[in-house]
């Protein structure tokens, strides 16, 4: 007998098989009994929520010849020969393999035809949004007009792709993400089915893992059966999904909370030897890091999903560390995982991230009064013009010298002297130009935080001593936001424009 992955085994036939998403299915089985079906649906939703699935059950109860309250009955030709893909009037077009211009072509030609085997034409159109413009233009045209033999039905993980035109002309319905406990249960009916033995811990490792997508959480269960056989523990598990398990992560937390280096760098070290992937560890410290916020803000609402091993273990960290700590852990960490795309050394941006969090500590970062304050209005080094200025300009590059580079090394190396707190915050600064004793930092616009803490006149002029020691003239320093582009939001005036060009000269604009 040949192999059949079990996602497809499973595949849910009816609407009440459907797992999770009983809002769509039942007003679906309701438009079926009422006779109301819309000519054309727009299903949207994450993957492996239930999207394809639901739309072959639906084209199979518009064509089913023994209709079972709304449901189709799974064992008439026209229902036999759906699943069996072998229906004529059932097209399922994938626009994601070619974009489905011939596809779509081909639909516009055929459509008018009355169906020729069944009650109904279906077209199941998966990816919708990756059309092409001219595949859309020629869609939109039938769902002008649709004939009445006709039922759309568009699937997107992507609804902001679609043009507003074909948006109109759908019904549409989003399917939810399915929660961890639905998933769990269902996966526990599979293993039940297919005399495959399996530790709790193992079930609610994959079923977390999967974050919503039921096709996911199936197709792991197979690669563990796979890979380990019939009886399942969590280890196996963890190797297949190339996660850091709960108590690695915790205790992974302890190292960069007790802000012991040497005992995180070796934990780092283990989990990349055992094979686990940089981005998936920080994902798994993200996800333990909500966890105990919730655990902490949130215990009673039953959103934990902490395996039980770990509980005593995570509710003894809550009790140390404050909320504000584990949110800029997270967002500390989300930050390095966007970094990721851009380099080809993510385990030093992984460690980076990790000492910076670990060079703050614990406590809150900043005494509330003085960075509210500096939130509220500009410090008087900052420069006046950043708040007057209505566009975003875009400016020519600053790059900063090598000279520069090699000074702000030494720079960063005697504030930490004086203050780590500053010079943590600093760390995100980039120099920019340092021209007639002027220094320009320059934070990205998601470290506002950083840069307001900064700006302060105090940590300005502080900043400014060091500089001006190492260069042996006083320097003036000035910290600037840059938007979301990457840009700085100030114009220069005129006069700083010329004295950026020629220096500290008398000049006159006329
Ligand atoms: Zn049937």
């Amino acid at each position: 007998m040949s192999y059949r992955a079990l996602y497809r085994v499973f595949r849910p036939q009816t609407f009440a098989e459907v797992r999770g998403q009983d809002h769509i299915s039942t007003t679906l089985k309701n438009a079926i009994l009422t006779d109301r079906l819309a000519h054309a649906y727009l299903f949207c939703g994450p993957r492996g929520t239930g999207k394809t699935s639901s739309a072959k059950i639906l084209a199979k109860a518009v064509n089913c010849l023994n209709l079972q309250n709304g449901e189709p009955c799974n064992q008439c030709e026209s229902c036999k020969a759906i699943n069996a893909e072998s229906f004529m009037d059932v097209m399922e077009i994938d626009a994601a393999s070619n974009r489905g211009i011939d596809e779509i072509r081909e639909l516009r030609d055929k459509v008018r035809f009355a169906p020729s085997q069944g009650k109904r034409k279906v077209y199941i159109i998966d990816e919708v949004h990756m059309l092409t413009n001219e595949a859309f233009n020629a869609l939109l045209k039938t769902l002008e007009e649709p004939p009445a033999h006709v039922l759309f039905i568009l699937a997107t993980t992507d609804p902001q792709k679609i043009p507003l035109t074909v948006l109109s002309r759908c019904q549409r319905f989003d399917f939810r993400k399915i929660n961890t406990v639905e998933i769990r249960n269902h996966l526990a009916d599979i293993v039940k089915e297919e005399g495959v033995a399996i530790s709790d811990e193992a079930l609610n490792a994959i079923a977390r893992k999967a974050a919503g997508g039921m096709r996911d959480a199936i197709s792991v269960l197979d690669q563990c059966i796979a890979f380990a056989g019939e009886h399942i523990e969590l280890s196996p598990v963890e190797l297949v999904l190339g996660t850091v398990s709960e108590e690695s992560t915790a205790l992974l937390l302890d190292a960069v909370v007790a802000q012991d280096y040497s005992k995180m760098f070796s934990l780092l070290h283990d989990f990349v030897q055992q094979g686990k992937d940089i981005k998936q560890i920080m994902r798994d410290c993200v996800q333990y890091c909500r966890q105990l916020l919730l655990l902490k803000v949130a215990p009673r609402e039953q959103l934990v999903e902490l395996p039980q091993n770990c509980m005593e273990h995570a509710q003894e960290q809550v009790k140390n560390l404050p909320v504000e700590f584990l949110g800029r852990m997270i967002n500390r960490l989300a930050e390095a995982e966007k970094d990721l795309r851009y380099s080809n050394q993510p385990q030093i941006i992984l460690e980076a991230a990790l000492v910076d969090i670990m060079l703050q500590g614990t406590e809150p970062v900043v005494s509330q009064p003085a960075v509210q304050q500096s939130a509220a209005k500009p410090s008087g080094a900052q420069r006046k013009t950043s708040q007057e200025a209505q566009a975003a300009q875009p400016v020519r590059k600053l790059i900063a010298s090598e000279e520069l580079l090699q000074q702000w090394t030494e720079v960063m190396a005697q504030i930490r002297g004086k203050s780590v707190k500053l010079h943590a915050f600093l760390a995100e600064a980039k120099p920019a130009a340092f021209q007639n004793g002027e220094l320009i930092l320059r934070f990205p616009h998601q470290y506002k935080f950083h840069y307001n803490t900064v700006s302060q006149e105090d940590n300005l002029r502080l900043i400014g001593q060091v500089v001006g020691q190492l260069t042996g003239a006083p320097a003036k320093v000035i910290a600037e936001l840059e938007n979301e582009a990457g840009h700085i939001k100030q114009e220069l005036t005129l006069e700083q424009e010329v004295r950026k060009m020629f220096g500290d000269v008398p000049i006159e604009i006329l």
